[in-house]
């Protein structure tokens, strides 16, 4: 056998050597996600403490700002930038004729010219830059003995896709606020633009919520099985010890967020109704269905027949609950669209319960699908006030599910008629 490799590797090495020195004879130009277009120029443009930028507004000044901030922590440089100016290498210049988002790049070894015709077209020509300087420039420290250049080209981009979002699950495993301030840098580098913030299910709690402290208090904290793979984990008894965990402030919420739009991410929080919901009931299992008698923990695993044990869809207080929680949820976040789960409800008690099939009779509510989704759609939109409230917040909140589906192109078609 070992000849064999033997052999294939010696077939394979004029190749590699190949790639090699290709690579070594033309710069690899390395932007992701790829441009429209590329057009190698001849030359760098080189960045220095004599460097400075022009840009027409402090919208511009803000991303202009944080990008100088780079070369500061990593190069020890600062560059100048001079607002409402034209003296300046790096130039910014709106052009209305470009569509949202894109941007045109022109590097020169004298000046590099940015055109776009918002404030999220500049900020992504400064991430290409970014990416196309040394990597040293996402040093936290100063980095000596390197020329900080850019090679000479022309690039046109606009993007494929206007919804560019990555989900974040701090419910499984909390990551602290400093963790995803650096996921947002990250995201921002590659051009992403929502963050999909998943913030309760069965396993935490993640938001501080000001009206139900316990929510915080009992829901982002649960029993220690680190030692069990996931969905091998036991669930948790009375009594026992709640070490793991974590959650958010409202202020560190609220820091997110700005650091967030600072980057051109909107923030879009899933609030999970009412399925994946052990935590919220863990903190007040007075809003699970009566008829539960298991004792309601923060699950540390998948939790088997615990995860059964959702919201009860006939107790009014449920609603009072949520719609609080919405209240506050809204405020905190300015996102245009507010997930709010919807899957894997089972209906295991709803059945068994008299407060629910009172309210499946009172409203004439039909069952049709096994996880009654379209009851979750019907109970909210009839119980919840907030949706009538908040009319203009209505095209905001959406579930996953295919019921849910129809539901989100609907939303959709009215934000497109709210905008006409
Ligand atoms: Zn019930």
């Amino acid at each position: 056998m070992k000849r064999y490799i033997l052999i294939i590797l010696i077939l394979l090495s004029p190749l590699t050597v190949f790639l090699q020195a290709d690579n070594l004879t033309s710069p690899l130009i390395s932007i992701v996600p790829r441009p429209t277009q590329i057009v190698p120029g001849s030359g760098n443009f080189t960045f220095s403490a004599k460097t400075a930028f022009a840009v027409e507004n402090q919208e511009q000044a803000v991303i202009a700002r944080n990008f100088i901030d780079l070369f500061t922590r990593a190069a020890g440089i600062t560059p100048a930038l001079n607002v409402g100016s034209k003296e300046g290498q790096i130039r910014f210049v709106t052009d209305s004729s470009f569509k949202p988002e894109a941007y045109l790049l022109e590097i020169t070894p004298q000046q590099i010219l940015i055109k776009a015709s918002d404030t999220k077209g500049f900020f992504y020509a400064l991430q290409s830059i970014r990416q196309l300087l040394p990597a040293a420039i996402e040093s936290e420290q100063p980095v000596q003995n390197i020329a900080w250049s850019v090679p000479a080209m022309t690039v046109q981009d606009e993007p494929r896709f206007g919804f560019r979002g990555l989900l974040l699950d701090p419910v499984r495993c909390f990551i602290p606020k400093e963790n995803v301030l650096r996921i947002i840098d990250c995201m921002a580098m590659l051009k992403i633009n929502k963050l999909h913030f998943h913030l309760t299910d069965d396993n935490g709690w993640r938001i501080e919520i000001k009206k139900y402290p316990r929510l915080t208090e009992v829901g982002a904290w649960r029993v220690d099985r680190t030692d069990v793979p996931f969905h091998s984990r036991r669930n948790p008894e009375r009594g026992e010890l709640t070490p793991i965990g974590g959650f958010y402030t409202q202020e560190e919420i609220r820091e997110i967020v700005a650091y967030a739009a600072d980057r051109q991410i909107e923030v879009i929080p899933e609030i999970d109704v009412p399925a994946h919901s052990n935590a919220a009931l863990a903190a007040y299992p007075q809003f699970a269905c009566p008829v539960v008698k298991d004792f309601i923990g923060v699950l540390p695993g998948l939790g088997g027949r615990n995860s059964e044990i959702i919201y009860c869809a006939g107790n009014d207080s449920v609603f009072t609950f949520l719609q609080d929680v919405f209240d506050e949820i809204l405020e905190l976040f300015p996102s245009r669209y507010i997930h709010v789960g919807g899957d894997e409800a089972r209906k295991t008690n709803w059945e068994k319960c008299p407060l629910c099939q009172a309210r499946i009779r009172k409203e004439g509510l039909k069952l049709k699908n096994r996880m009654y989704l379209s009851l979750l759609w019907q109970v909210l939109i009839v119980c919840m006030p907030i949706l009538h409230r908040y009319a203009g917040y209505l095209t905001r909140i959406f579930t996953d599910s295919v019921f849910t589906q129809s539901f989100y192109t609907r939303c959709f078609q009215r934000d497109m008629v709210a905008r006409r």
